[in-house]
């Protein structure tokens, strides 16, 4: 279709809009009958209704000015509280409503950039400790912030390195960073090491628990093994929980968490100069949706700790149901032992990525992943009834991807193979920019 490039001269009729919108959506992801595998999280029509609705009362409020609308200040207080306090934190520990994990792991590093700037004047290049599988979304903080990463590896178990680690920690060092779980391989970090090392170098250390932190309290309450990840251990400083992931909220919502006020104090950004008046923003964002504070607010509120496990407990089973598949078919393997419903596979004998291709024909969108190449699965409470038609897909693809010898030089294996093996990054970066010049034209 070609783009429109000036805004129509006279209005087109509502009712005409919302039908092209309808028909625009066609060849969307269909993620309602469970067939993709992370960007939505979905617990279902009426849940979702009932966010629309607490959404819309707020639709048009700002959480910019907390004084302006108290409403969006109490709902912003008690999710704050309430997941805090779901985190094993105390009356101590406080925190900020952001707009998503990226925002409250920039908000995070910031904090750190900040204290070590009031605190250690000798430290000239911060640097963030990180395990190579944390998320992108910290990469992005030290572009933006002039921070530097240090990355450790992690071992066989994709678990982040405690001794690699340590070794890697400089007079730099400002904030070591542990995730629960990683997203590529949903495992958790060996938290509570980590975290000691960063006490005892008295440096910050940040959980990132974008993905597990509305999952794993409630696995632990069901009996599941939890590697400790919370502020009862030791030396956590700070959290990021998203609550547009598994807390089952509308999209941009995610909490930042810090131990101490003190620290939270270091994120917050005032400007006193300017002749529009006394600036004052605790994120990093301006406008702040207060549709996505109040859905939040009421998604956690209406569903409820018995409403979070069964749901929990759902997708629990769901993922386990799938791994169980997975393992079942020859050729295919999960990768480490993961502690949550977040997983990836990959293959010995077959071209993972060509395998990627053969499920995208039958609908199913898996994320491909490299060093190892695998498919990355999430699974929700809303892929119950996907569980089997997938597994039966998968085996079907595998067959069809054994029988053809040139599946690897096809599609787009060709190019994930190619991504995944080119040893200079630099240059794959720069083709992943021209192709965003091409989409974002
Ligand atoms: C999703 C995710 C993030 C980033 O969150 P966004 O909401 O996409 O900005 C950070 N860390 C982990 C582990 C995640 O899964």
């Amino acid at each position: 279709m070609p783009v429109k490039t000036s805004i129509p001269v006279k209005g087109i009729p509502k009712d005409a809009l919302l039908s092209r919108m309808e028909a625009m959506r066609e060849k969307d992801a269909d993620w309602r009958s469970g067939k993709t595998w992370s960007l939505v999280y979905y617990a279902g029509e009426e849940h979702t209704g009932f966010l629309k609705k607490a959404h819309n009362m707020f639709f048009s409020e700002n959480g910019l000015s907390p004084l302006a609308f108290p409403s969006l200040k109490t709902f912003e207080n008690e999710v704050i509280a309430m997941t805090a306090r779901m985190l094993g934190g105390d009356e101590e520990v406080s925190g900020t409503m952001t707009s998503g994990g990226t925002e409250s792991i920039l908000m995070a590093m910031k904090a750190y950039r900040q204290l070590a700037r009031a605190t250690r004047p000798s430290v000239k290049e911060p640097e963030i400790l990180l395990p190579v599988t944390a998320h992108p979304a910290f990469e992005k903080a030290a572009h933006y912030f002039d921070l530097k990463t240090v990355h450790a590896p992690v071992g066989n178990d994709f678990k982040a390195d405690v001794r690699a680690a340590k070794a890697l920690i400089t007079d730099n060092t400002i904030v070591i960073v542990g995730s629960a779980p990683a997203y590529p391989h949903g495992v958790i970090d060996p938290i509570p090491e980590l975290a000691a090392i960063a006490e005892e170098h008295k440096v910050g250390f940040h959980v990132d628990s974008c993905l597990g932190g509305f999952m794993l309290p409630w696995l632990n309450k069901l009996g599941y093994p939890v590697t400790p990840f919370d502020f009862s251990v030791p030396g956590v400083t700070s959290i990021s929980a998203d609550i547009h992931k598994y807390g089952y909220a509308a999209k941009g919502a995610s909490v930042v968490l810090y131990r101490s006020k003190e620290l939270r104090r270091r994120q917050f950004f005032v400007y006193s100069d300017w002749p529009g008046g006394i600036y004052a923003s605790p994120s990093m964002t301006g406008t702040r949706a207060g549709g996505s504070i109040a859905a939040a607010w009421a998604a956690l509120n209406s569903i409820g700790e018995e409403g979070y496990m069964r749901l929990a407990e759902s997708a629990m089973k769901t993922a386990k149901a799938i791994m169980k598949g997975i393992g079942g078919i020859k050729g295919l393997y999960i990768l480490g032992k993961p502690d949550m419903s977040v997983f990836a596979f990959a293959s010995d004998t077959l071209d993972i990525f060509a395998l990627g291709d053969a499920m995208d024909r039958r609908g199913w969108r898996l994320d491909r992943q490299q060093f190892p190449s695998s498919l990355h699965m999430m699974i929700t409470a809303a892929h119950e009834k996907a569980a089997e038609p997938f597994i039966s897909d998968l085996r079907e693809s595998v067959e069809e991807v054994t029988a053809n010898p040139k599946a690897s030089t096809e599609g787009t294996a060709a190019m994930y193979g190619m991504a995944a093996s080119l040893p200079d990054r630099k240059a794959v970066n720069g083709f992943v920019l021209d192709f965003m010049d091409e989409i974002f034209s």
